[in-house]
């Protein structure tokens, strides 16, 4: 059926006729969700009136509730009414103030003694305190970026009320009158794998999706296509939303608030402290070789402060005729598929943005979400959908993986990976810790270097949104706790690499970045490679132009820039590549993924993954599935309604 949009004010009326007389409330706007403002928030949570779900049945959008300013306490009196009523046995090891949603965050060891029976510490809390409580497990590893973005949030609370407003506001002005029609417009990562980012136009709005870079020493194509007059000017841009926090799907994103973009970025929290950490690096790189960063730390904090955060399944409006639901992608921590439901009634038109996706489970995620409404355009990922892209399971990886540290280590050589900080580290990390724990392999020290531990703090912070054995071994803690296994160590200073480099010691180090385009993994390269004994272990996919993908492709020797002279570099190492830990979904996979989603999406656009593979997956999706299939060019347009 047809559901009419409503203004501000007619949601406002309606909103008025579900909430009996004698209940204080405001109604305001908080991004693309309702809330209601009362100094009595336990009349619209408890079980009895059950006013929040028949509000938001009702007008059909997101209702948060929010306790007034005049019932709260001060932060002093949080923390004593937090010390009078919490347990002990709770062990509460922080408490975090986000006066912007008026909600306090505990810390704890133990969860369930801080909730108590039936929540009613809890709610003995919120009655003493006034604000909303959300109680979670202290991570095992505290992670240094989501305390900042903590910190940051909280001083910035004014400012990010008012801005969350402005962002609802937006969303319900009124409607553009003419007919109805939906484009997308490539902007990156078309043929081509790097740089993605991705255009909706409808008659009513603009949605960006992602802003990535691309690793590459080409410079004209490092940044995706801002240029294009689609984009401009940015003030009219609604929304941007960001699947996943890798560089080459985030880190051009401080760019746009360089150049002036105010509105939202949604993500999922672990992508908001992941690309936040990126981004940080991103610039550091940047400065380290000598190059101009594209944006300052201070373009990354004005992004932080427009991010808004959306966990899996909360179904969001972001723009006036665009609604959005991001759900479980299973490529790395927090990574999403993002589904988008465009204009209303007849001239409905719904696009899945399918985002990198691992479609089987990993040792880390579950497999990506395929239970989606029905999909009129598919938008996917194509990294590995050539006929010739088939990789081994996690089984057979692991295999290798053990065969070969016994070879090398055997030997008394050393093995060094390339790996991406975030992603496949952690799943090589944990490959490794069952192979000692299970004494398939004797055990070496395995040093991390370069942000990898930092990201696996952020991790540690999310065990929401990783799969349910290693959601339970991390509460377990201690000795289960596969990330802080003894074994594992964080090079912490360039004097302790240097040390590492001259130890004759064998050991395995997974060191960023992860296609050698720069990063520690490169004096690593360039101190071991001559040695025979060594082995250079590639475990993700490597990017045509990278140092990487030259190394794989069986060059003797490369040269490289260090301190402004070129140095060559002998190859006398083994070389191996080991698949099965990919992050992304492989042919046999992708076109499973496709199969899985009901009905069949009556148009599919391929994009990330080089010319030839993108081509050849159109062509199989083709001929398996007769739908319109295209993989077009970056500044091409379709019209999709
Ligand atoms: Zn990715």
């Amino acid at each position: 059926g047809i559901i009419m949009r409503l203004s501000y004010a007619e949601l406002k009326k309606k909103i008025a006729g579900i909430i009996p007389k004698g209940i204080d409330y405001e109604i305001d706007l908080e991004a693309g969700s309702i809330s209601v403002i009362t100094k009595q928030p336990e009349r619209f949570v408890t079980s009895t009136d059950n006013l929040t779900v028949k509000i938001a049945k009702q007008v059909k959008r997101r209702i948060v509730i929010r306790p007034h300013p005049d019932i709260l306490c001060d932060e002093k009196e949080v923390h004593n009414a937090v010390n009078d009523i919490m347990p002990p046995e709770a062990e509460i090891r922080k408490i975090w103030l986000d006066p912007a949603l008026s909600e306090v965050i505990l810390e704890c060891d133990n969860p369930s003694e801080a909730v108590g029976p039936k929540g009613v510490n809890i709610q003995s809390l919120r009655d003493k305190i006034g604000w909303l409580v959300k109680v979670v497990r202290a991570p095992s590893i505290e992670s240094r970026t989501q305390h900042d973005i903590r910190r940051y949030r909280k001083e910035m609370s004014d400012e990010r009320k008012s801005l969350l407003r402005k962002f609802g506001t937006r969303i319900y002005r009124t409607k553009r009158p003419g007919e109805p029609w939906v484009r997308i417009t490539a902007l990156g990562s078309y043929r081509e794998v790097g740089r993605a980012m991705h255009l909706i136009t409808t008659n009513e709005s603009k949605v960006l999706v992602d802003c990535g870079a691309k690793p590459t020493s080409n410079k004209n194509e490092i940044q995706p296509f801002f240029s294009a007059p689609e984009l401009m000017p940015l003030d009219n841009l609604d929304a941007i939303v960001i699947t996943h926090a890798h560089v080459d799907h985030i880190a051009m994103l401080p760019v746009l608030f360089r150049y002036g973009y105010r509105g939202p970025v949604y993500c999922t929290p672990p992508t908001r402290d992941l690309m936040t950490l990126l981004q940080i690096d991103y610039v550091k790189v940047s400065q380290a070789e000598g190059n101009e960063p594209p944006y300052s730390k201070a373009d990354i904090q004005e992004c932080i402060k427009h991010v808004v955060d959306v966990n899996w399944g909360e179904k969001t409006d972001i723009a006036p005729d665009v609604k959005m639901t991001m759900e479980n992608a299973g490529h790395i921590l927090g990574s999403s598929s993002v589904y988008m439901n465009i204009g209303e009634g007849n001239d409905e038109h719904k696009i899945l943005f399918s985002g990198d996706i691992k479609y089987e489970k990993s040792w880390l995620f579950d497999a990506a979400t395929v239970r989606f409404p029905k999909v009129d355009t598919l938008v996917v990922e194509s990294t590995y959908g050539g006929p010739q892209d088939i990789q081994p399971t996690r089984d057979a990886a692991s295999h290798e993986l053990q065969e070969m540290i016994i070879d090398v280590i055997g030997r008394g050589g050393k093995i060094f990976c390339p790996v991406f900080a975030v992603g496949r580290s952690q799943e090589v990390m944990i490959a490794i810790d069952e192979l000692f724990k299970s004494g398939k392999v004797s055990p070496v020290t395995v040093w991390l270097d370069g942000m990898i531990s930092e990201a696996t703090a952020i991790h540690a912070s999310h065990p929401n949104f990783l799969n349910r054995d290693l959601r339970k071994k991390l509460l377990k803690g201690g000795e289960h706790n596969p990330f802080h296994s003894k074994w594992f160590k964080t090079v912490e200073s360039y004097q302790q690499r240097e040390s590492i480099l001259l130890d004759p010691t064998p050991c395995i180090v997974l060191a960023t970045s992860g296609m050698m385009t720069g990063g520690p993994i490169v004096e690593y390269f360039k101190h071991w490679a001559p040695e025979p004994n060594n082995t250079l272990c590639f475990v993700g996919y490597q990017a045509s132009g990278t140092l990487g993908s030259r190394l794989r492709d069986g060059h003797s020797s490369v040269p490289l820039v260090d301190k402004g002279q070129t140095l060559m570099v002998e190859v006398r190492c083994s070389m191996r590549k080991i698949d099965g830990f990919s992050g992304h979904s492989d042919r046999n996979q992708l076109m499973d993924y496709v199969s899985a989603l009901n009905p069949t999406p009556r148009k599919i656009i391929c994009h990330h993954g080089d010319a030839q593979t993108c081509n050849a997956f159109r062509q199989g999706l083709r001929e398996k599935f007769r739908v319109q299939t295209y993989a077009p060019a970056n500044l091409e347009t379709l019209r999709l309604l």
